[in-house]
């Protein structure tokens, strides 16, 4: 595997830890404010982006390479309403996919077609997870946040993620 390769994985390790770190703040800043359930979603996300350093890493171990950790920025601890938490969500996803898009042309021009093969995984990933923060967007906005028996009920549907199907 080419340096270039190694080192483009390990960045996007530590671009996948700070996500997590991102959505464990989003948790724990929702939980400050009760909303518990939001809370979860959050903490549920948290964990994904833990996995998906993790994939990371397996694969750069599998090819050779050494995953190496490097500092984590600290996430900001306020997030406004949970419409903008969600917004703000989105943006990092689609920078998220950004990263992931470029990695990939980044193993086109290096001609590195299992990290091409590998990288399909984390493309169709990132349309799942831009969706899946649009989705909540868009409840938001039809319910409303306003009101706390409206942003009761949002709360409560975050909760169930991961139970409904
Ligand atoms: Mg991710």
């Amino acid at each position: 595997m080419k340096k270039a390769i190694e080192t483009a994985i390990n960045k996007q390790i530590g671009e996948e830890l700070y996500s997590a770190y991102l959505y464990l703040a989003m948790a724990f800043y929702l939980e400050s404010k009760k909303l518990m359930g939001s809370g979860k979603w959050m903490r549920k996300q948290a964990q994904e982006e833990v996995n998906h350093a993790m994939k990371f890493a397996h694969f750069l171990e599998e090819r050779g390479g050494r995953p190496v950790l490097e500092a984590i920025a600290a996430p900001k601890k306020d997030f406004g309403t949970l419409l903008q938490v969600f917004e703000e969500s989105l943006k990092h996803e689609q920078h998220i996919t950004s990263c992931i898009h470029s990695l990939y042309e980044l193993a086109g021009k290096e001609k590195d077609l299992p990290f091409q093969s590998f990288l399909k995984w984390f493309i169709d990933e990132q349309v799942e997870e831009e969706a899946a923060a649009q989705e909540v967007i868009d409840k938001i906005e039809l319910i409303g946040d306003k009101n706390g028996a409206h942003l009761y009920m949002i709360d409560k549907y975050l909760g169930k993620r991961g139970e409904e199907k």
